[in-house]
């Protein structure tokens, strides 16, 4: 009977380890998304930079090629001013160009004020593009050192499963049986009884009857007050040799 128990509790020893790594890495993806979401949003702070400077040299490169077409008209406009019979014609012609031209002039300079602020949004996106490349390295190491402590809890998962199976191989197969039924519901499914008859496991006093019994059978029952398995602590404290 003494070897059942040495055997199971050898196997609670392994399913305890399994399920603090598994606690353990469960920590580890909640802590990278929370990392990557950190980087996405440092990323996407320099980007809208980045926009803000498309759209100034968009606008500026648009008004650039107005003024050269506008420059284009007017010259045609002035070649045809030579050509005009009447006065009339020739003034109402003039006064066109006139207009054409303080049309190009508020265009240059609105391209001049383009060109400065994109002179400034250029700087602000060289300062953003720094700070994220700095916090993006902090960021990056962080995760990258999350990753691999994942990997190593998984891999360590791996290992004790394997163990698992040796362990749970030396088990009383109904034994065992019940013990994976226990252990769905409560862990440790294998309570020690401490004298004069308090489960481990639920902290409850049961008969001292069950105790002295299981002393003396060096076997298990069950907790009548939280359904663990239970023997006496003292039968598996006890050398192998007696
Ligand atoms: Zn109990």
């Amino acid at each position: 009977m003494r070897e059942k128990l040495l055997a199971l509790a050898a196997l609670q020893k392994v399913d305890v380890e399994v399920a603090a790594l598994k606690k353990n890495a469960e920590a580890y993806p909640k802590e990278i998304g929370e990392f990557e979401k950190q980087l996405a949003a440092a990323k996407a702070a320099v980007d809208a930079e980045r926009t803000k400077l498309e759209e100034l040299e968009r606008q500026r490169v648009t008004l650039e090629h107005t003024v050269v077409e506008e420059k284009d008209k007017v010259k045609k406009w002035e070649a045809r001013l030579t050509e005009q019979r009447s006065t009339r014609e020739y003034s109402a012609l003039a006064r066109e160009i006139d207009i054409a031209k303080k049309g190009q002039q508020t265009m240059s300079e609105e391209i001049t004020e383009l060109g400065r602020q994109a002179t400034i949004q250029r700087e602000v996106v060289r300062t953003k593009d720094g700070e994220f490349q700095d916090k993006s390295k902090g960021l990056l190491e962080k995760i990258g050192a999350l990753k691999e402590k994942l990997a190593a809890a998984e891999a360590s998962v791996r290992a004790l499963d394997g163990s698992r199976e040796a362990a749970a191989k030396s088990v009383d197969g109904s034994l065992l049986k019940r013990y994976d039924v226990v252990r769905k519901k409560r862990m440790p499914a294998l309570a020690a009884l401490v004298p004069p008859g308090v489960c481990k496991g639920c902290g409850m006093n049961v008969r001292a009857q069950l105790y002295n019994t299981l002393v003396a059978s060096k076997g298990f029952d069950t907790c009548p007050s939280c359904s663990r398995i239970v023997y006496a602590q003292e039968v598996l404290e006890e050398p192998a040799t007696k």
